[in-house]
């Protein structure tokens, strides 16, 4: 016992999603090539390890193969890099080298080919030629298929872990926290990552503890150390000491009790004391999560992110499987308002399928409404099978990463090109739907007086709008503490949305993280934000604050606090004035 109470070590982070959670880490490790052994194999069996090696490389040709095969016609042309990867599997330097190892040092072919590896890339690396350059990536590209082939699957196998455990992996992207089994995976900790990642925001709208950006989490917790993610405080306590596993029971129990009785009250409107009534709406990544949004009292979907039917698969989905999809959430949804968001690929949520988005600044790149301008064949797929969709419900379309005006009219054709060759085609849709516009982009809320005569109504990203009005990489915990939804910037950007929609008579709504802190609700609600949409586990408790804040006299306080000039000043006077309504400040103390 002496031992065990002193290896207890507390690892901080960043809250990515509260609840806390107690169990066996699973350590993932997604550069798989790391955790490769190395042991000698008997000359008997040299022969037999080479075949091994030689095997791998052709199911991995293979696989290749049919990813270019798959490829749609308009992306042929960049599928010239995957077969220059199809040359590199037979390169000499590669494959030749690496069989001339396995026999020479009579080791064992992952160990051959790392060693390879390690040998040819930094040749590459060193090189002047930026062409040459680039060929150190694609060497990294090949081996790791072959790796895969040779360790035998993917290198995070997070769909097939069959224990219950918590993951612990040096960073997991959107597409693989999407694939965590509920019923195996109690939470998780990353190295990497911040709260207003997307992997961050799949965690909470999976209702599972998680705590991102610990840095060296990899390194300090072992498989199957027992540890504590609590979600909450951001924090992770590893081997933790009896007294500390029951003080963490009765707080997992008085949490689990706060959230059934908030729960409980979700059908309740969201109306204020004084009879200001506002929809609370929820985020959603995937048709299941409907079920859980109406379980927590939501009004409507005001963010259905459309991209993750896109991630994990091998090529674009068809224009009925889309339609299938959007029928299916709309059909639950009922007379409920269903906002789809047209496809919102690259960026941190890049399409593995895809091989011309390696990008140097992908945030700032070919992403959202740009890569579905470029691609008008992708983008009328998605388009047709929304209006076609639309037919069954109340459907919004919302416009991601708009910056401009002239993209508005753009999709605003697309959107009208798709209506007419479903008409052509005698299929049934609905083109008289609200097309809205996503304020996320700094330009777009400078400029909201004119998107404001196209767009039918904002809704304001603010995950997007922080990252790029004050210059943090959502994903980085580095900078994590620089994220501040009460930044003077931040306010005067959603308050000029808010006016430039109201003076032409549309709606703003909410559908970034600011609209999930119950905190926030008393400004979002002062500045005119008309709507909230947010991840389904928080919609009772947004729901809760609101019914419990007077907003009589509100525009004295919003005057007085736009005069502040830090997040700090602003939070302190926010505190003050609706702090005992509100009394859980929902950011975690790391990110202030
Ligand atoms: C946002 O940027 O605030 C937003 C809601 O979109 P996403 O998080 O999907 O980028
Ligand atoms: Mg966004």
């Amino acid at each position: 016992m002496e031992d065990q109470e002193s290896q207890e070590i507390i690892l901080n982070g960043i809250g990515g999603s509260p609840g806390i959670c107690i169990g066996k880490a699973y350590l993932v490790d997604k550069e798989g090539v790391d955790v490769v052994k190395k042991y000698i194999v008997r000359e008997s069996f040299l022969s037999a390890e080479v075949g091994r090696f030689k095997t791998a490389v052709k199911k991995a040709r293979e696989s290749l193969r049919q990813i270019i095969d798959n490829t749609p016609e308009e992306l042929r042309q960049h599928a010239q890099i995957l077969e220059t990867h199809m040359l590199l599997f037979k390169d000499k330097m590669l494959y030749d080298r690496t069989i001339e190892v396995i026999e020479k040092e009579r080791v064992n072919a992952e160990w051959a080919l790392k060693k390879v590896v390690s040998l040819v890339k930094p040749m590459f690396e060193n090189m002047t030629n930026d062409y040459l350059k680039q060929r150190a990536e694609d060497i990294t590209h090949v081996a790791d298929r072959i790796m895969e082939n040779l360790v035998g699957g993917d290198h995070v196998n997070i769909a097939r872990i069959d224990k219950r455990v918590i993951l612990v992996a040096r960073d997991l992207s959107p597409a693989e926290t999407s694939q965590i089994q509920l019923e195996r995976i109690k939470g998780f900790v990353t190295n990497r990552g911040g709260r207003a990642s997307h992997t961050s925001i799949i965690a909470r709208t999976l209702e599972i503890p998680a705590v991102l950006g610990v840095g060296n989490a990899t390194l300090k917790i072992n498989n199957d150390d027992i540890i504590i993610v609590d979600g909450g405080a951001g924090t992770v306590v590893v081997n933790p000491t009896e007294q500390t596993l029951l003080a963490t029971e009765e707080r997992r129990e008085q949490y689990e009790i706060h959230k059934a009785l908030m729960v409980r009250n979700s059908y309740l409107p969201a109306e204020t004391k004084n009879g200001q009534r506002i929809s609370v709406m929820g985020n959603i990544e995937l048709p299941e999560e409907v079920v859980s949004l109406l379980d927590h009292g939501g009004d409507g979907i005001g963010l259905y992110r459309t991209e993750f039917q896109y991630l994990s698969r091998t090529d674009f989905p068809s224009e009925n499987s889309l339609f299938e999809n959007y029928k299916d959430v709309i059909d639950v949804m009922g007379h409920r308002p269903v906002t789809i968001r047209t496809l919102d690929i690259n960026g941190d949520k890049a399409v593995n399928y895809i091989r011309d988005n390696q990008e140097p600044n992908p945030a700032l790149g070919l992403r959202a409404i740009r890569y579905c301008l470029r691609k008008p064949d992708i983008f009328q797929t998605q388009l047709r099978a929304i209006l076609r969709a639309a037919a069954y419900g109340n459907v919004r379309i919302l416009l991601p990463l708009i910056s401009g005006i002239e993209e508005v009219e753009q999709a605003f054709e697309q959107i009208d090109e798709a209506a007419e060759t479903l008409e052509k085609q005698g299929v049934a849709y609905k083109r008289d739907i609200p097309v809205g516009v996503m304020i996320e982009v700094p330009s777009a809320a400078v400029t909201a007086d004119i998107l404001a005569e196209k767009a039918d109504f904002f809704s304001i990203g603010t995950n997007d709008l922080i990252q790029y009005t004050l210059a943090i990489d959502r994903g980085n915990r580095h900078v994590a503490h620089l994220h501040q939804p009460l930044h003077p910037a931040i306010l005067r950007l959603i308050k000029g949305t808010c006016d430039a929609a109201k003076a032409n008579g549309i709606p703003t709504y909410m559908c970034g993280e600011m609209a999930a802190e119950p905190i926030f609700a008393p400004i979002l609600l002062g500045l005119g934000v008309n709507e909230l949409s947010m991840n389904p586990q928080t919609i009772p408790v947004v729901k809760n604050a609101i019914r419990s804040i007077d907003t009589t006299g509100i525009d004295g306080f919003m005057e007085e606090m736009m005069r502040l000039t830090t997040p700090n000043a602003i939070q302190d006077l926010l505190a003050h004035q609706f702090g005992s309504v509100v009394p859980r400040i929902g950011i975690s103390e790391q990110e202030r």
